[in-house]
């Protein structure tokens, strides 16, 4: 059985006072979740204060991203150590927004899950395919090749270490929700792939939705049979809907 993940990317959003307020409105809300394992990723500045204020609690930490380096002359990246340091169990690789925006290709991203997992941290491995590349019919090939990227230079045990989510770059930010059946055909498509190397390890690996998930439309999007959580955007930056995503886990 795997164990549900709901996982807030807060994305570079936030302040001191808005960080503190949603972190004691996460933290008083938490008694109502049952069964999902709740983590959030902010900003790095607020880490700290994120482990501060939710020690004592289930909630992990995660960075949203980290360097391929180990440390060094890399002036702005942050290693998986400091991550670790601080107490973080998640790192986010290969989200949409740094693979678009920061130009991270498949071998930086694999490079990235490897170092993470080297060190400690449990990768969040983000796969998805573009709003042309569904149109286009290419979706599989697309997230099959992001997939084989760390799978083939890694392996499956490697893969085993961490956690996938699913992320339609179309429905990143947009309001836009990949149905629940469209979002099942491509979990279980990742599933398959990952049996095809090693059935143990795709049996047991959690596979994330990511994309415009809400309160709304969480409980339908996790109960398909390959949906193991979400990783969420917009609706990680309110308490209360983040809650009511985590709760609708509840089994
Ligand atoms: C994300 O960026 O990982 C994400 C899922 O964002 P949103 O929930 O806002 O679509």
């Amino acid at each position: 059985m795997r164990q549900p993940l709901v996982a807030g990317n807060w994305k570079m959003n936030g302040s001191r006072s808005a960080v503190g307020e949603l972190l004691e409105g996460i933290k008083a809300g938490l008694a109502g979740v049952k069964t999902a394992e709740v983590a959030v990723c902010p900003p790095y500045v607020y880490i700290p204060e994120a482990s501060t204020r939710l020690a004592g609690t289930a909630v992990a930490l995660g960075g949203q991203n980290v360097s391929t380096h180990a440390g060094g002359a890399y002036t702005g990246e942050i290693a998986a150590s400091m991550l670790v340091d601080f107490g973080c169990k998640y790192a986010i690789v290969g989200h949409s927004e740094r693979r678009t925006l920061y130009g991270e290709d498949d071998t930086v991203v694999a490079e990235k899950f490897e170092v993470a997992r080297k060190a400690g941290l449990v990768p969040i491995f983000c796969v998805g395919e573009t709003l042309e590349e569904r149109e286009g019919g290419t979706t599989e090939a697309v997230i099959a090749r992001q997939l084989d990227a760390v799978l083939d230079r890694f392996g499956a045990a490697a893969l085993a270490a961490g956690v996938i989510a699913y992320e339609p770059v179309w429905a990143i930010g947009t309001g836009r929700t990949a149905s629940p059946q469209q979002a099942q055909e491509v979990h279980a498509f990742i599933r398959g792939r990952v049996a095809a190397k090693d059935r143990a390890v795709a049996e047991a690996i959690r596979i994330l939705y990511g994309g415009s998930m809400k309160p709304d439309n969480a409980a339908e999007l996790m109960a398909q049979p390959d949906i193991d959580g979400g990783l969420i955007g917009g609706a990680s930056l309110k308490a209360s809907d983040f809650l009511a995503i985590c709760t609708a886990a509840n089994r």
